[in-house]
């Protein structure tokens, strides 16, 4: 029987504003906007006036006069982040980092190895977060990963959420949810199934496969299986940061055509790009590695100001690194693109609606490419790519 535990730090930019500045405790606050501004996050304080994410920083400003703003740090989120799952690490050997501010851990077996119940360590690692960095978390414990995350959001702030190992009490709880709970579907997606008279789990539970895939296409198949309960998916045993988005392509020739290789990262970074939003995370941090022909090995990095999911944002960065990185006069034999400092749910500020657009049209093209293979779309980069060789 597997134990497994998802957890999710609340409100987590502002409770690290606050937990950082203390004259910041106890007040309504909201992390806004670099440009323009949207709330990216609001404390509980904030809250209680009616203000959430997204929400225009006017409009939270009327709701609540008082409200103190500051501006995002995502540096400092990331250090925080790395100091939960630092503590993580230490309760359980396997942790699977889904974002900066949340992640799973499985507890199987710890009252063998450590003489504790999986709930006595989810408690351990909620106080020791508490404690040491003044951040709450909320988390849920059932025996699979999809019970878990969804009771560890739904039940927040600051708590244990256990679903006992019973299938009908299982199923008791996931079928009346909304679809929306279920991985996978964004919000166009929890559109297109209650436009489709599926609101509630339990009725794509039911549903038949041939008609759940003429609905929802490929996924059709994972969403049925995910809300009949059925979730095999293992807590991957990897470190925490290995949560990252990574392609890497080795040459048939060793190159030392500059556009060609500029090309090639961008291709790179739209297969990254798919994979991230196919997930509905953004990203902040991309990272660059490249291999001479004598195998010697370059690597670095560069971070946007704020989190994305549009590729186009890391064009410029990737050009940049590669500029810097091949400083020796030597042809290249592979290279690799990884994205990573993931982020869920966080909003572009986005107050002319651009990157909304962007954003469409890469899902577009996608779909384009889903349907009709990669040729049949292409940016310039791939133009590049076919005719360099
Ligand atoms: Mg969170």
């Amino acid at each position: 029987m597997r134990s497994i535990l998802h957890f999710d730090a609340d409100a987590f930019f502002a409770s690290v504003e606050q937990a950082a500045d203390r004259r910041l405790r106890g007040r309504a606050i909201v992390v806004g906007g670099l440009h323009r501004g949207i709330v990216a996050s609001a404390s509980y304080e904030a809250r209680a006036f009616g203000v959430y994410t997204p929400m225009p920083v006017a409009k939270a400003r009327k709701l609540c006069p008082h409200l103190i703003v500051v501006p995002p740090r995502f540096e400092l989120y990331e250090q925080f982040s790395d100091h939960i799952f630092g503590m993580a690490g230490e309760v359980a050997p396997i942790v699977e980092k889904q974002g900066v501010d949340e992640g799973y851990l499985d507890l199987t077996g710890t009252r063998q190895c450590l003489r504790k119940d999986p709930e006595e360590v989810a408690q351990k690692l909620r106080a020791n977060v508490k404690d040491w960095l003044k951040v709450t978390i909320s988390q849920g414990l059932s025996r699979n990963k999809l019970l878990s995350q969804i009771v560890s959001k739904l039940y927040k702030p600051d708590g244990l959420t256990v679903i006992p190992p019973c299938e009908d009490r299982e199923l008791a709880f996931l079928h009346p949810l909304p679809v929306k709970w279920l991985p996978g579907v964004g919000p166009a997606g929890a559109r297109l199934m209650q436009s489709a008279g599926l609101t509630r789990i339990g009725q794509v539970a039911d549903m038949p496969m041939d008609w759940l895939s003429e609905l929802m296409g490929s996924s059709a198949r994972q969403l049925r299986d995910f809300a009949r309960n059925i979730d095999n998916r293992p807590v991957v045993a990897d470190r925490p940061e290995a949560l990252s988005y990574g392609h890497q392509e080795t040459f048939d020739e060793d190159t030392a055509d500059a556009v060609f290789v500029d090309a090639k990262l961008r291709a790179l970074a739209d297969h990254a790009f798919v994979r991230l939003r196919a997930d509905a995370k953004q990203a902040r941090t991309v990272s660059v590695k490249i291999r001479y022909t004598d195998m010697d090995e370059h690597q670095g990095q560069s971070s946007l100001a704020e989190p994305t999911d549009v590729e186009q944002d890391m064009y410029p960065l990737l050009s940049k690194l590669l500029k810097r990185l091949w400083d020796r006069r030597v042809r290249l034999r592979m290279v690799q693109v990884t994205l990573s400092n993931v982020y869920n749910g966080y909003r572009q500020m986005d107050l002319f609606g651009v990157k909304q657009r962007q954003r469409d049209l890469a899902l577009t093209c996608e779909a384009i490419r889903d349907r009709h293979g990669r040729k049949a779309l292409m940016r310039a980069h791939d133009w590049v790519l076919i005719a360099g060789r």
